[in-house]
């Protein structure tokens, strides 16, 4: 590809070998974005020899939302395209040694349970149906199959449910550290520590990206930097209107006899999930993606406010009666990289040829992650993917405010 024309060139025009421009650092695509993304999108080109690839990440791997994530894997979606993408993320979590080969996802099949209020009946319905024909085992339940999955709930104030017994939760670190690891044995050049403070651009197309360690000419750049990536696209007039919203994670510690682990429970009458972690933990987050402050200083470690925490914690304990008597651990916050829809932007930038994003995803993309890698490696490769339509998901629709609908 380019790395290896752009060598060829330079020797054929009579550069000497130890000419200062053979220094010069040239990869055919640089990924930005040291996340769950960046990773599988760099193993995803990897996986089909797309060249030299080099991977900068300014942190550590993981260290954006990707290392807090409650990384629930579901395939609950209004959109059929990213149910889809939720398929592939699936299957790949669930069968990591086979499809992957190096680490692991930490996934666990613990079921994926949604408590529905009367006015979201209908839209439950509509979501199953097109699930199951899709080939998911989704099932819209009674309050009484609620009860026999989960006879711990109190729902009296839930009119129906959804059954997802396939889904449950992987870890985010892992999945970005294995994936990293896994387009390392194939080749891609990881280095932690170069931040991208700029794209460059002649005539319109990408050269290469500026970093805080030098510059590194490519033809093609992918950004999956979560909420940063904005702010490398305004540089060129591309507008990708995000904002980092922190989101708190309150951590509690089940009484004695609480028994066994609990499904997945995303709670639409409270506004809340309650996903299991370990043997005896459950963490508590919010359901909607703007509850929380947006905080530019979103990477500086911080815990969530006690009111936050003792909301979540009451919401929880009126699910599971006594537990109100559970133990608050230690909580947590991390960044959710809000669009304007709530929904990613994703795939090639029309304004600048070479050049691809994916971010945006706004509290939900780490389930996406397998399928969104694997659909910007074909839009690099082939120009085209075969998964879904990605128009809709198009970075130029916030400028033009055909914004989406559903989720
Ligand atoms: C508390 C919490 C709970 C969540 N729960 C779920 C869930 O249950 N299910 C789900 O599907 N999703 C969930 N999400 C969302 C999901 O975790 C994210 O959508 C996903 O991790 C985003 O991955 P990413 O790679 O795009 O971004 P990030 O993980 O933020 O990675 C971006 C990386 O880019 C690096 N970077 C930024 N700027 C630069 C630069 N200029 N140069 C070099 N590197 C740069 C950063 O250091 C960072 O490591 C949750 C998120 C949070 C915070």
């Amino acid at each position: 590809m380019a790395y290896e024309y752009i060598k060829a060139s330079i020797l054929d025009i009579g550069f000497k070998p130890w000419s200062c421009d053979l220094m010069a650092d040239i990869a055919d695509i640089v990924v930005v974005g040291g996340g769950v993304h960046g990773a599988s999108t760099a193993w995803h080109l990897a996986k089909r020899n797309a060249g030299k690839i080099v991977l900068i990440e300014k942190d550590a791997i993981a260290s954006g939302a990707s290392g807090w994530s409650s990384a629930i894997v579901r395939m609950h979606y209004q959109l059929e395209s990213l149910v889809k993408v939720t398929m592939y993320g699936r299957e790949m979590y669930g069968d990591w040694e086979n499809i992957v080969g190096v680490g692991e996802s930490g996934f666990r099949k613990v079921g994926f349970l949604v408590l529905f209020p009367e006015d979201e009946i209908e839209h439950g319905h509509s979501v199953i149906k097109m699930q199951q024909r899709l080939g998911i085992d989704a099932r819209y339940i009674s309050r009484d199959e609620i009860s026999q999955i989960e006879p711990r709930l109190s729902i009296e104030d839930v009119a129906a449910g959804a059954w997802e017994p396939n889904s449950g939760y992987a870890d985010g670190s892992t999945v970005a550290n294995s994936f990293v690891a896994a387009a390392r044995s194939l080749g891609v050049e990881v280095r932690i520590g170069p931040e991208a403070v700029g794209l460059t651009t002649v005539d319109e197309k990408i050269t290469g990206v500026e970093t805080s360690e030098g510059m590194i000419h490519a033809g093609t750049v992918i950004v999956e930097a979560g909420f940063r990536t904005s702010a490398l696209l305004a540089h060129h007039g591309v507008d990708l209107p995000i904002v980092p919203v922190r989101h708190a994670i309150a951590v509690v510690k089940r009484t004695q006899d609480f028994g066994d682990i609990h499904p997945v429970v995303s709670d639409r009458v409270a506004r809340a999930y309650y996903r299991p972690e370990a043997e005896n933990l459950t963490l508590l987050g919010e359901h909607d993606p703007l509850r929380g402050p947006v905080d530019e200083e979103v990477e500086v470690t911080k815990l969530p406010q006690m009111d936050e925490q003792v909301s979540l914690m009451e919401r929880f304990s009126r699910r599971f009666p006594g537990q109100d008597s559970a133990s608050m651990m230690r909580g947590y916050t991390g960044v959710y990289d809000c669009s304007p829809d709530f929904q990613p932007a994703f795939g090639k930038v029309q304004a600048l040829d070479g050049l691809f994003v994916g971010a945006g995803f706004s509290g939900h993309g780490f389930k996406l992650s397998p399928g969104i890698g694997k659909i910007i490696s074909d839009l690099v490769i082939d120009g085209s993917t075969d998964m879904i339509d990605v128009s809709p998901f198009r970075i130029e629709r916030f400028a033009e405010d055909d914004l989406l609908l559903g989720g």
